[in-house]
């Protein structure tokens, strides 16, 4: 049999041999969507479509590494582009970036830089901004980027403070990326959508470029996305997209559920293939999501069966506290690594990173194996960002947010009033900082001393910037030991300093690793851009033996034999901030939805009695989502609790619990870290009042959600 078709089944078939028009994979989970999407790249390939007019689009660069290798297995050497939606941004934008205002080296701000940004915006302009956060100005910029108004289209809606400061900050901010031609992460959407909407010559060129595109996840685009897929999909229509609608869980993120909703609409003309079978859980698991899932309103109903084993029951456990909770799952994983099975079989996911640490004892005390995925971590750390702003300077001599950052790290006398100043002979004169620098005789306040350290530092950068064509390893070398940065950690005894020395150590590890993979030098950019641009789950290794430990956000698409899903509590899971609101509630139900469903033979909920969090013990509630479960076919437990089974029956229990208990209060910076990228709308949104709610929500047809304004 033909070995691209013989792991399919009919529908699968069916999706696979599509060939051009629009298609929609519209599917549950463990269903085959992402086999789908790869196997019909090899079909393509087969029927004479050249590699390089098909485009794979995903979310993280995990999901798209892994689609390429499944698709260089079946074509080998095909070359096909897999990527993220966000490289593929940055990709368009250095071959385009005349066109809206950038040049070509830009830079891509993290969240930090692009809050320094923004810091300095309101401070130079003395926007006065109530009291009202960066943080939360941030979030209002980036949910207005997600819905591609732009600074200019950006009106303040009347009676709102906060947008009436936006309307003030968000122009200056973007003047400011503009003039070091830097973007933030929302700008690698945003810019390119507009554009493709501005300019039809290169929207043509693209659809004409990328005539085949395919995209899993759909459910999780935003209107950016949308509208750049759309924008190349007008000549050659031969868009498909792979989601479930039930599997949305980036809202806080500028995510629409309505682009998968409406796909159908959008293209009249479309095949729309439903997969109704279920490779990856046991009935048991299924049984469990499925009843979960249906009482969310906003959803098109489908059916999914498998043919898998029935499997144990689903477990739901009652801990007395988070120590008993933490060890009685690690407890379980050994039992299980005793009994036959790997540690990489395990997966524990959890609401917030925070909830992570007291798991990670229990799993430290059994000496288990395990990777916890925390994200950016490594190149967010101070040192790294530092030695890596010298190569962003390198890169790109506009980027002001760099030049703040190297001109006085390591100390070299340059002091605020300096750097303000210079700023300022900056900013009148329309140059970059590092330009500023290099003119520091004509500064006016500057004394002797200053402008000789600031014409030092300007020429330091510039001896550097002549290796910009080097080797990774040599320019991050060199920097170090021009700058001096690394003698100075050497010198220091505190502990902190040697650690970010070790760290220093290991850039320069990863340096090499990527000269070997890139070989003749000249691709400073490229570094620099992968590390712009890494993920959450970049880190994680599906192939190493060890238990995965990561939240509910980061586990999507992926599959274990063994899952935990911990802390399914009032206040976590759902989240705090989403209670009073209906929509958010069947977000956060879609999110524990997505849980379950990565549990292939064995699931396991828990939730603790007292949990010590943020410094405080608290009686908890439990989540209402474990009411509206099949209890009655689940194994209910309880461990460490004196007296019994303690989970309420029904609404009014919870109201009682909740009468002497309190929530927590999470902190929108730990329950949000599990975002990819700095876009994040939202997530600093006050909870508002903390009663909860009944988890019955309101009914709302169909047709009564908006439609929003759809590009023609
Ligand atoms: P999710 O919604 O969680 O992303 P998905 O729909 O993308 O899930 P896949 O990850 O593609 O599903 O597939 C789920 C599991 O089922 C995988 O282990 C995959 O290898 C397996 N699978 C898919 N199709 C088949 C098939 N026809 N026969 C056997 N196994 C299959
Ligand atoms: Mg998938």
């Amino acid at each position: 049999m033909d070995p691209l078709f013989a792991n399919l089944n009919t529908a699968q078939c069916e999706a696979v041999r599509h060939v051009e028009g629009p298609m929609l994979v519209l599917a549950g989970p463990g269903s085959g969507k992402t086999r789908v999407v790869t196997h019909r790249i090899a079909h393509l390939l087969r029927e004479g479509v050249s590699p390089r007019e098909i485009l794979a689009l995903t979310f993280t660069n995990k999901a798209s590494e892994e689609m390429k290798l499944r698709v260089d297995a079946m074509s080998p050497g095909s070359r096909v582009w897999v990527s993220t939606f966000h490289r593929f941004g940055a990709r368009l934008l250095r071959e385009y970036a005349g066109f809206v205002g950038l040049t070509p080296n830009f830079t891509i701000y993290d969240t930090d830089d692009s809050r320094q940004t923004l810091k300095r915006v309101i401070e130079a302009g003395k926007i006065r901004t109530a009291h009202y956060s960066p943080d939360r100005i941030a979030s209002a910029i980036s949910a207005a980027k997600n819905q591609l108004i732009t600074a200019e289209r950006y009106e303040s809606r009347t009676g709102s403070p906060l947008s009436q400061i936006v309307a003030e900050v968000y122009p200056a901010y973007q003047a400011r990326l503009l003039a070091s031609s830097a973007v933030d992460f929302d700008d690698l959407l945003l810019h390119v959508a507009n554009m493709l909407y501005q300019n039809n010559d290169v929207r043509a060129e693209l659809d004409e470029r990328y005539r085949f595109i395919l995209v899993d996840e759909y459910q999780d685009t935003n209107r950016a996305q949308y509208v750049m897929l759309r924008a190349m999909s007008v000549d050659h229509p031969n868009l498909a997209a792979t989601g479930d609608p039930d599997q949305s869980i980036y809202g806080w993120r500028g995510a629409d559920i309505k682009n998968i909703l409406q796909f159908e609409s959008d293209f009249p003309q479309v095949k729309v293939v439903r997969l109704e079978q279920n490779y990856r859980s046991s009935k048991a698991v299924l049984r469990v999501a499925d009843q979960l899932i249906r009482l969310n309103m906003r959803r098109k109903a489908k059916s999914l069966y498998t043919d898998n084993a029935e499997g144990d029951p689903v477990k739901l456990v009652q801990y007395g506290n988070q120590d008993d909770e933490a060890r009685g799952v690690a407890d379980q994983i050994a039992a299980g690594i005793a009994a036959g099975r790997r540690p990489r079989d395990f997966a524990v996911f959890y609401r917030v990173n925070a909830l992570s640490r007291v798991l990670e004892r229990g799993l430290r005390e059994h000496g288990i194996p395990y990777q916890m995925i925390r994200g950016q971590e490594f190149y967010q750390r101070k040192e790294i960002k530092d030695v890596l702003a010298y190569c962003q300077l390198i890169n790109n001599p506009r980027d002001d947010q760099a030049a703040l950052r190297t001109i006085n790290t390591p100390v070299r006398g340059i002091g605020r009033k300096t750097i303000d100043r210079l700023g300022e002979f900056a900013y009148v004169n329309g140059i970059s900082l590092l330009e500023a620098c290099r003119e520091a005789v004509q500064v006016e306040g500057l004394n002797a001393r200053a402008i000789k350290s600031v014409t030092q530092y300007a020429a330091l950068i510039d001896r550097l910037s002549l290796l910009a064509g080097a080797a990774l390893e040599e320019i991050l070398g060199t920097i170090l030991t021009e700058t001096k940065y690394r003698e100075g950690l050497q010198d220091s005894e505190s502990e902190e300093d040697l650690n970010r020395l070790a760290n220093i150590e290991e850039l320069l590890t990863d340096a090499r690793q990527f000269d070997e993979a890139h070989p003749g030098g000249g691709h400073l950019e490229e570094y620099l851009e992968n590390a712009w641009l890494v993920n959450e789950t970049d880190s994680w290794e599906a192939e190493s033996d060890k238990v995965t430990m990561m939240t509910l956000h980061a586990a999507k698409g992926l599959e274990f034999p063994v899952v935990f899903v911990v802390a399914v509590e009032q206040g976590l899971l759902p989240h705090e901030r989403s209670i009073n609101d209906d929509e958010q509630l069947e977000e956060e139900r879609r999110l524990a939805f997505v849980g379950i469903t990565r549990a292939k033979e064995q699931l396991q909920l828990s939730y603790a009695v007292h949990r010590d969090f943020r410094g405080q013990r608290r009686r908890t509630v439990p989540s209402p989502f474990l009411l509206e479960m099949p209890r009655e076919e689940m194994e209910l437990v309880s461990i460490g609790t004196p007296g019994s089974w303690d989970v309420p029956t029904d609404w009014e229990d919870v109201h009682d619990l909740h009468d002497d208990s309190h929530h927590f209060e999470v902190d929108s910076d730990a329950a949000d870290d599990s975002f990819e990228f700095g876009a994040n709308a939202d997530r600093n949104d006050e909870a508002g009042s903390s009663s909860p709610q009944p988890a019955s929500v309101k009914a709302i047809p169909a047709a009564q959600i908006t439609t929003a304004a759809r590009l023609a």
